[in-house]
């Protein structure tokens, strides 16, 4: 018990008020700690407070008296921490046992004291099972954690509000080639994609807004694909499932994350994107990718006052090419031809492949007629040499039929009718060239194709 009053201590109004009896009756009972007097000789309790009682379970009548070893201390008689073992005890984790049996984990003191002449060990305590429990689960969940952080495929992460990565898995290494340590010192735009960044940012944008608002839901999950560049200067898609770190009154302080690899999906839909838009033998763009740009080319066309030409090409007998040199050498001069137009024609215009030997071109900012001839010139002199098939050399042509937006039609449909109607009007005069549809010679369901 302390006997004077510590410098800075207010001193007490009464300074009879601590010596009272009465009083420290009242304060040894009261006070959230245990308190044990044992006489260290005997090793027997003398005085036990109403905090003690209460941890141990058992009434002061039952243990005034009793040895504290084995009874209210795991040591055995002979193995006292402090009297037999020379132990200091100050604030470290000791057990003591209840009257059920169990065991609690205390926080211990333990003073040697004289009283009357008589030796005794004051021994103060406080109970720490809960702190205790909570310190293992919390340890078991950080082993949980990193287990799974550490053996994982996906990566995981924290970053502050200024996207700057506080933490994460060593998973990334694999994943992206960077260690944790070069990952934390990496600015985010060493990270991702501008594009991808843009996305990212304007996410924790609109986040915070909703944050602000009030309504926001504390544990939502956000899903987002971001590209990321991989150490080797190369990128890959991740899909980041992400969520708000709080602290406990639910402010947000950052963001925490896990980063699927989505590659093989990304892959496998642009190849299900080229096959819908693209034809499978050529990979020239199908007849849906056409009217696509075409569209765009016509809302351009109509905004500059511009023209386009749309032109129809079948090629002349091809299925000669299969029934003399069968069907594979047929897809090969297809290959072949495609491959060669779309080397000859300007970046902006498009040739799609629309049937078995047929193919349309819509060409932009034409100036025509003169750039549509001039173009249409250019394919027949491409097929004045012969392919190179199999080892075969085949001698092809084609026949070519020019349309022109806005005269002969508004959408792709008319303009490819008529383009098909000149193309026919071509192949019956003698193929192997081109003919306009506006030059009076043509008309629609005049098909003059003949052998
Ligand atoms: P024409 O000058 O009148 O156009 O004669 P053509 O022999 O080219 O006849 P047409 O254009 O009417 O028919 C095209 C032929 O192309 C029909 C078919 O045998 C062949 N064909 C269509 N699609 C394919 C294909 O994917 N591969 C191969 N090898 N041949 C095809
Ligand atoms: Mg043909």
């Amino acid at each position: 018990m302390a006997t004077g009053m510590s410098k800075g201590m207010q001193e007490p109004p009464d300074k009879t008020l601590l010596h009272s009896k009465v009083t420290l009756a009242t304060i040894f009972n009261i006070v959230g700690t245990g308190i044990l007097l044992i006489d260290s000789e005997t090793q027997t309790i003398l005085e036990i407070n109403k905090t003690a009682e209460d941890m141990i379970g058992r009434s002061r009548e039952t243990l005034i008296g009793q040895a504290c070893h084995s009874f209210i201390c795991p040591a055995e008689k002979g193995k006292c921490p402090v009297k037999d073992l020379g132990q200091t005890i100050n604030n470290a984790e000791y057990r003591i046992i209840c009257a059920d049996g169990h065991q609690k984990n205390v926080l211990k003191t333990v003073s040697p004291l004289i009283i009357k002449g008589r030796h005794c060990y004051l021994e103060s305590f406080i109970d720490v099972t809960e702190r205790r429990q909570s310190a293992e689960a919390l340890r078991q969940s950080e082993l949980k954690f990193r287990f799974l952080a550490d053996n994982t495929h996906d990566i995981l992460w924290t970053m502050d509000l200024n996207l700057h990565t506080t933490y994460v898995s060593p998973s990334i290494e694999k994943a992206l080639g960077f260690t944790p340590e070069e990952r934390m010192r990496q600015d985010v735009t060493q990270q991702l994609t501008p594009e991808s960044l843009a996305i990212a940012q304007e996410m924790l944008v609109q986040e915070l807004e909703y944050e602000q608002s009030g309504q926001a839901e504390p544990n939502r999950v956000i899903m987002i694909e971001s590209e990321y560049y991989h150490k080797d200067g190369s990128t890959l898609w991740f899909e980041n499932a992400i969520t708000g770190i709080r602290d406990d009154k639910g402010i947000l302080l950052g963001l925490q994350g896990v980063s699927r690899n989505i590659m093989e999906r990304k892959q496998m839909e642009q190849k299900l994107k080229e096959m819908a838009t693209h034809d499978y033998l050529t990979g020239l763009p199908n007849r849906a990718l056409l009217d696509d740009r075409f569209s765009m080319a016509a809302a351009l066309a109509r905004r500059n006052k511009e023209k386009l030409a749309v032109m129809s090409l079948d090629l002349d007998k091809f299925k000669t090419i299969n029934d003399t040199l069968g069907h594979a050498a047929g897809d090969q001069a297809l290959k072949t031809v495609s491959a060669g137009l779309a080397s000859i024609i300007r970046a902006s215009d498009t040739i799609a492949r629309v049937g078995g030997d047929e193919f349309v071109l819509v060409m932009q900012e034409t100036n025509l007629p003169k750039d549509a001839v001039t173009a249409a010139q250019k394919i027949l002199d491409f097929f004045r040499e012969p392919l190179l098939i199999d080892g075969h050399r085949v001698d092809l042509s084609t026949s070519i039929g020019i349309a022109v937006f806005p005269e002969d039609g508004l959408d792709l449909q008319t303009l490819i009718k008529k383009s098909d109607a000149a193309m026919y009007y071509a192949k019956g005069h003698g193929r192997n060239q081109f003919k306009l549809f506006d030059d009076g010679d043509v008309s629609i369901g005049a098909d003059h194709k003949s052998e």
